[in-house]
């Protein structure tokens, strides 16, 4: 906690005041541009992954990125997609999966969660993902992370769909649905191609340095 505290003292006395006029903006309202949806993994960092400032990601951190489809689970996670979608009116969402997530890997091994009945349940969520991975791993000792994860991105894009409030927006034409890994190691995002079906390489503009 030490660590932490130290970092808010920082922010107060360092940081905060380079940033004074954009904060005090802040303050009177939000516009962000996207709703990000990605696990509660300590190693993500959307805004630093996207260089984003404060008031530009509106952002749902929730293990294993899982979306339940509507209206199943009402909860925060439908609360956030209502508000993000309904109220502030972001054009995009992002759906982000990662390497090494460890609830894919609990997916994969679910025993030693079972005596935690709330995640063995959210598990349930990406059970879908699991079947679709296991049909697309055509070597059945192959490696299943890669795809259940890939998968599971998928499965939550598809479960987004079934919100009233997402699907009025798409039916509207205003609001797109993408779906990212990001690889923690190497600091690089695939994207869903859905003609292709398959995630590939996130084409970015130059950047400017
Ligand atoms: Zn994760």
């Amino acid at each position: 906690m030490d660590r932490i505290l130290r970092g808010l003292s920082r922010f107060q006395k360092r940081i905060y005041p380079k940033h004074r006029d954009l904060f005090q903006k802040l303050a009177l309202g939000q516009r962000p541009q996207a709703l990000f949806i990605t696990c509660a993994d300590s190693r993500i960092d959307p805004c630093m992954l996207t260089q984003t400032k404060p008031g530009e990601l509106f952002i749902c951190r929730i293990v294993g990125n899982i979306v339940p489809p509507y209206p199943d689970a009402i909860g925060g996670v439908s609360a956030t997609i209502e508000y993000a979608v309904g109220v502030l009116g972001v054009a995009d969402v992002i759906v982000c999966g990662h390497t090494d997530c460890g609830v894919m890997k609990g997916v994969l091994n679910p025993e030693p969660l079972e005596p935690l009945s709330s995640v063995s349940a959210w598990l349930n969520y990406a059970q879908p993902a699991l079947e679709a991975a296991e049909a697309l791993t055509r070597n059945p000792a192959g490696d299943l992370l890669p795809a259940l994860t890939e998968r599971n991105v998928v499965e939550q894009i598809g479960n987004l769909r079934t919100h009233p409030t997402v699907a009025g927006r798409l039916e509207q034409g205003d609001l797109k649905l993408h779906g990212w890994v990001y690889d923690l190691g190497e600091g690089v995002v695939t994207h869903y191609d859905a003609g292709q079906d398959a995630f590939v390489a996130l084409e970015t503009p130059v950047a400017r340095s």
